[in-house]
């Protein structure tokens, strides 16, 4: 399995987006990760003792958070949230493996 990490910002079209790992994001939010896209960041929950989360789950919350940030980018519009979670949701998955389960030639 392949080491990846979560950056601390990453640019798309030019614009630096920032990643925050936050403590209480879960608690404020009921959510462990959210795109911000009119701030330019990411926030996502931080492991901590009374809410571990998995590095995998962060992970994937990362790749989740970033395609929306893509869409975004790339002005793509659905018909409703629900669609556009479910787009994000599989591809951000997929996404995901694919970089995960990579190998590579030596
Ligand atoms: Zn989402």
């Amino acid at each position: 399995m392949n080491r990846i990490e979560i950056p601390e910002s990453f640019e798309l079209f030019g614009r630096e987006i920032q990643v925050n790992i936050i403590p209480d994001l879960a608690m404020d939010t009921d959510d462990i990760g959210e795109a911000k896209l009119r701030y330019d960041e990411i926030r996502l929950q931080k492991s901590t003792e009374g809410y571990p989360i998995s590095r995998d789950r962060q992970m994937q919350c990362y790749y989740h958070e970033l395609t929306h940030f893509i869409l975004n980018e790339m002005d793509y519009i659905f018909r409703n949230n629900k669609d556009e979670e479910k787009f994000v949701s599989a591809f951000s998955r997929l996404l995901y493996q694919a970089i995960k389960s990579a190998k590579y030639k030596l």
